[in-house]
C-alpha cells in the first residue's frame, strides 16, 4: 500500500500565513492575536518527512487545549498564549462548512508575542541526548550526576536542560543553565526554569494516573511586553511530539533498555535502523505510520480521555 500523501492546510486567503514552522503554521487573525494551526507533518532529529501522520494536527491540539485548560486550573498564576479552539469569524463566515469543519480541531487562537530563543526541556528521567553525555562524562547539560545511572532512570529530582532554539534546518544545541542566562538574561531564565519544573511537576503526576511516565519535554515561553514582560507558557504543550511518553507497568522491566513508548521514538529507531537519520526526504512506509498513529492516539486518549476517536471520524 502506497504511503498517505501530506495533505496541507489551505485557508483559502482567509487569514495572511505568517511563517510556517517544522509542524505548524501562524496565521495573522489580527495584530495580537495568531492561528495556530497544527498540520500532520511530522519531523524527527530535526527533519520533516515527506508523508504525515493522519489526524497527527488534531490529536497534537487536543492535547494541548486539554493541559492549557489544565494547568491553568492546577496552578492559576500561570501565564499561558491560549485563547480559545474556536476558529476566527473571519474564516467561520467565509469558508464552506466543510473546510471549516477540518480546519477547526487542528487550531488554537493565541497571543501572539515574542519567544525567547530557548528550548526549555525538564528531564524527570535520563534518556536520548542527555543519556548519550552522561555515558561519555557524567555530566547531563554539564551539570554532574551521581554516578551508575542506567538509561531510563529517574533523576535524583527533575532536571531543567535548555538548548538553543534553532532555524529551520539547523540542530538546536543543549546548554547549561549559565549558557541560558546569557541567552535570554538572568531573570527571565530563572523565571522560565522555575515555571518549566513547576508545569512538569504538575503534568507528570496528571499523566502518572493515567499509566504514564512523563520521561521529559519542552515547553517553549514568550514575553508579554505590554503586561510588565511576563513570561508566558506558548507554542503547544506537553504532546507525544514534545515530550517522551513511557507506559508505567513496563518501565522497570526495561530499564537499560529502549523504554516502549507512545510517541516518536517508534520512528526515530526505524530512522536509525534504516540509516536514514537526518536525511532529507524520507518517505514513511505506511506501517511506520499507523504504529506512530496508534501511539500518539494511545497518549491523547489516556490524557484526555475522549480525544482520538472525535479526531478520526
Ligand atoms: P520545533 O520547535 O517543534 O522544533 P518548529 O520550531 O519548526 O518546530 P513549529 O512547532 O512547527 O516550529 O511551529 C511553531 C512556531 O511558532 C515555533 O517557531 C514557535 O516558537 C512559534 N510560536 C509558538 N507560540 C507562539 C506565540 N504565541 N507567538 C508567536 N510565535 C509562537
Ligand atoms: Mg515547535
Amino acid at each position: 500500500m502506497a504511503p498517505t500523501a501530506l495533505v496541507e492546510v489551505d485557508l483559502q486567503g482567509t487569514l495572511s500565513k505568517l511563517a510556517s514552522g517544522k509542524v505548524r503554521d501562524l496565521f495573522a487573525v489580527d495584530n495580537n492575536t495568531l492561528l495556530f494551526v497544527a498540520s500532520d507533518r511530522i519531523s524527527a532529529f530535526d527533519v520533516v518527512m515527506q508523508n504525515g501522520i493522519p489526524g497527527k494536527g488534531v490529536l497534537l491540539t487536543a492535547m494541548s487545549v486539554y493541559w492549557f485548560q489544565y494547568l491553568q486550573s492546577e496552578i492559576p498564576t500561570l501565564r499561558t498564549h491560549f485563547i480559545s479552539s474556536s476558529l476566527p469569524s473571519a474564516i467561520e463566515d467565509s469558508l464552506p462548512a466543510e473546510v471549516a469543519n477540518a480546519i477547526r480541531p487542528r487550531s488554537m487562537q493565541v497571543r501572539r508575542l515574542r519567544i525567547f530563543p530557548l528550548e526549555s526541556i525538564v528531564r524527570g528521567y535520563i534518556t536520548g541526548s542527555a543519556w548519550t553525555e552522561y555515558r561519555k562524562s557524567g555530566t547531563v547539560n554539564g551539570t554532574p550526576l551521581p554516578a551508575g545511572l542506567v538509561d531510563g532512570q529517574r533523576l535524583p529530582s527533575p532536571l531543567w536542560t535548555p538548548s538553543t532554539k534553532a532555524k529551520i534546518g539547523g540542530h538546536d544545541e543543549n546548554i547549561s543553565p549559565e549558557q541560558a542566562c546569557e541567552l535570554v538574561g538572568e531573570a527571565f531564565a530563572k523565571e522560565i526554569e522555575r515555571l518549566s519544573l513547576e508545569i512538569y511537576g504538575v503534568a507528570a503526576k496528571r499523566a502518572e494516573e493515567v499509566g504514564i511516565i512523563l520521561a521529559d519535554t519542552k515547553f517553549e515561553f514568550g514575553v508579554d511586553e505590554e503586561n510588565g514582560n511576563k513570561v508566558v507558557l506558548v507554542d503547544e504543550v506537553l504532546t507525544p511530539d514534545s515530550s517522551r511518553f513511557w507506559p508505567k507497568n513496563t518501565w522497570e522491566q526495561n530499564l537499560g533498555k529502549q523504554q516502549p513508548s507512545f510517541d516518536k521514538q517508534f520512528l526515530r529507531n526505524w530512522l536509525t535502523e534504516q540509516g536514514l537519520k537526518g536525511k532529507e526526504g524520507v518517505v514513511v512506509p505506511e506501517e511506520v505510520v499507523m504504529n506512530t498513529v496508534t501511539r500518539y492516539q494511545e497518549a491523547c486518549d489516556r490524557i484526555t480521555g475522549e480525544c482520538s476517536r472525535q479526531c478520526f471520524v
